[in-house]
């Protein structure tokens, strides 16, 4: 069976609350691509898996909603001014 992981390498703070995260792919001890992201977390794993969490610093269940309604998708408009198809952004 080949080994193939994925390593951690570093989370570097820049500017504001976004954390830059790194990785590596290791294939057979080679390194395979590397991946770096930018998180509002500063767990890696998380931000890695979860892309919500990466560009808002919180799970999607986490985030309360406005109390407004799409008229185009009928979802409510988050704290953010996202609903399900984007009209609310706008
Ligand atoms: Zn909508």
């Amino acid at each position: 069976m080949r080994k193939v992981y994925l390593r951690h390498d570093s989370t570097v703070s820049k500017t504001g609350n976004d954390m830059e995260i790194e990785f590596t792919l290791v294939k057979e001890d080679r390194k395979s691509w590397r991946i770096r992201l930018t998180s509002r977390s500063s767990d890696p794993y998380q931000s890695l898996m979860n892309p919500h969490l990466s560009q808002y610093g919180k799970m999607c269940h986490e985030t309360t909603g406005t109390g407004y309604v799409c008229p185009v998708c009928n979802l409510e408009i988050d704290e953010y001014g996202y609903c399900g198809c984007g009209t609310g952004s706008s």
